[in-house]
């Protein structure tokens, strides 16, 4: 059953668009989004950036700003029960910082059971259906986390707080991988890692927005019977923001860094976009992030590339190249 649930995707490649709500306390009168519905959006050009105008670009699904957490996980959840079969799915949030891609990877800041994110639920989820599954498939889950900066691997589980779980890398050398066997396990962990995170943020403020987080997930499978044994990984990936960065106006580490994000960002649009057109060379080789997702990218692997939209009509410009990324790899 579960197959034919994950063959009934089309292809190997899906793209979702997700549009972020209004903030409160922000004008809603001035938004870019014109029309929106299951699968397609429509994009205003106001006035001042030229001629008036309206681009429409179609996608797997589209999520408005009404979609809830739930909503949209329900749509991933095949997706992420492959890993159980051994598959390996990698899973991205792309788009310009502000646009909602932590919102639906992790959730925000005060995290309560309904705002949960992706990484959340994935995890749960995997633990309720191998346990289902318990008198006839033994699984182990261990997760990583990692953080890719000005194309450096940093490992966010490195701490002393875990120092005693088994250190067995598998894509990075030496990196952590610790085993789970809860949601409660799942979520010390991202606290952990989050906190690692933010203590490498001494000189910037925000570095989380101009790094890449991931949180990979290592299924391995025993079947009890014949005692063969499969394997499945999940990557959950947090990108850095797309934002374009004025070059006359950053220079030193500010321009190092955007030259970094730029440089790995289209690394991984010319792989997504090159598995999609089924070219016979995939150039894994052109950025960290594309380098340690190689195995999970291509082949039988599933990819689902979530691109996040701001309504905000002064976001016009971001909204588009964003699209124009998330269009190029569908
Ligand atoms: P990014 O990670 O892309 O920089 P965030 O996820 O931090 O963006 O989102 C920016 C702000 O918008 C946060 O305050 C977040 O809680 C809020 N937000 C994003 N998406 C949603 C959503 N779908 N519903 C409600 N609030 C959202
Ligand atoms: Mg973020």
């Amino acid at each position: 059953k579960l197959y034919n649930q994950v063959q009934d995707l089309k292809g190997n490649i899906r793209v979702y668009c997700r549009v972020r709500p209004f903030l409160t306390g922000q004008p809603n009168r001035f938004g870019a989004v014109d029309r929106l519905d299951e699968g397609s959006i429509t994009i205003i050009t106001p006035s001042k950036y030229g001629k008036e105008g309206r681009k429409s670009f179609s996608f797997n699904k589209v999520f408005g700003p009404l979609a809830t957490q739930e909503e949209v996980f329900a749509d991933t959840q095949p997706l992420i029960r492959s890993v159980l079969d051994g598959y390996n799915v990698c899973i991205f949030a792309y788009g310009q910082t502000g646009s909602g891609k932590t919102y639906t990877m992790t959730g925000p800041k005060d995290l309560t059971e309904e705002s949960l994110g992706v990484n959340y639920r994935a995890l749960s989820d995997l633990f309720l259906l191998s346990d289902q599954r318990k008198e006839v498939i033994c699984y182990d889950i261990s997760v990583q986390m990692l953080e890719i900066y000005n194309e450096q691997v940093r490992d966010l589980l490195a701490t002393d707080e875990i120092r005693n779980s088994s250190q067995n890398g598998i894509n990075v050398p030496d990196a952590s991988l610790v085993s789970v066997s809860s949601p409660s396990d799942v979520l010390n962990l991202m606290n952990i890692g989050q906190r690692n995170r933010a203590v490498g943020a001494t000189a910037m403020n925000d570095r989380s927005s101009r790094s890449h987080s991931c949180l990979t997930v290592h299924v391995q499978g025993r079947d009890l019977t014949s005692g063969a044994v499969l394997r499945g990984s999940m990557h959950l990936v947090d990108l850095a923001g797309s934002e374009r960065v004025d070059k006359s106006e950053v220079t030193g580490d500010r321009l190092k860094e955007a030259q970094h994000i730029n440089k790995s960002l289209s690394a991984l649009g010319d792989v997504i976009a090159s598995l999609a057109q089924k070219n016979s060379h995939v150039p894994y080789r052109n950025s960290k992030l594309t380098q340690l997702l190689q195995d999970s990218l291509g082949g039988q692997a599933k990819t689902l590339m979530f691109v996040h939209i701001s309504p905000e009509a002064d976001a016009h410009g971001e909204t588009i190249s964003t699209l124009k990324f998330a269009e190029r790899v569908a």
